[in-house]
């Protein structure tokens, strides 16, 4: 005997890395914060390294800011401090500067994965889309508006909004009681595996894990991607 394949009505997807380009964007931004504030000029002669030492401690205070150790306002400016500290360069002042203009210049990037405009499209009209995301609501509602694919959903649910972060049950229940789904017709689509996939297998979901480097895991997923045009044979 077969099993049927579920009949999905709702895509969630996360936003980050999954439809927005984060890394891309983020360099992009960095870059031109890079050369605004003259930073070669204060001794940082290598921009690659610096967006290394960036992403170390800005994955490192997201962990402690999922964990709840520390508040949104810290994790903004503490990874440019802790990234100016890297190149021995003691500035409070600038570590703030910098972080204001970043959040001011990341959202207004456009960079999106590759083919994720198609995906986008190919089920409009067929599925109610969602995003769950552990952003913050005026960052990501911008970064749609920006990249051109607000239109695409219904409803973004955001850590923010919420009062829960991925993995956590609670922004999953959220989410499907704010686009009035059931989670037998629901799937989620994400990047992370620790906190998309996990979190909503957790919850009793479906998941497509988009895995674009191969990432070792022990998960079980739905469905597993390399690339987002694979989803065309799945929806
Ligand atoms: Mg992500």
């Amino acid at each position: 005997m077969t099993t049927m394949p579920k009949q999905y009505k709702h895509l969630f997807f996360d936003l980050d890395h999954t439809l927005w380009d984060f890394d891309k964007n983020s360099e992009i931004s960095l870059r031109k914060l890079y050369d605004e504030y003259e930073l070669a000029i204060r001794g940082i002669d290598d921009f690659d390294a610096l967006f290394k030492a960036y992403n170390v401690h800005n994955d490192k205070l997201w962990e402690r800011y999922r964990n709840g150790y520390i508040k949104r306002d810290e994790l903004r400016w503490k990874r440019m401090w802790l990234m100016l500290l890297d190149f021995k360069v003691a500035d409070t002042a600038l570590a703030h500067e910098l972080s204001t203009a970043y959040l001011e210049i990341l959202p207004t990037q456009t960079l999106l994965v590759p083919h994720a405009k198609e995906i986008l499209e190919h089920c409009k009209g067929r599925y109610e889309m969602h995003l769950i995301t552990n952003g913050f609501e005026t960052t990501q509602r911008l970064k749609l508006q920006y990249s051109g694919i607000a239109r695409y959903f219904k409803h973004l649910i955001t850590s923010e909004k919420s009062n829960s972060m991925k993995p956590h049950r609670d922004i999953f229940d959220y989410a499907l009681g704010l686009a009035k789904a059931n989670v037998e017709e629901s799937i989620m689509i994400g990047d992370a595996i620790d906190i998309d996939i996990l979190g909503a297998i957790n919850a009793g979901w479906d998941t497509v894990y988009y895995n674009p480097y191969h990432v070792q895991h022990l998960r079980k997923p739905t469905y597993e991607i390399t690339h987002m045009e694979e989803l065309m044979r799945i929806f």
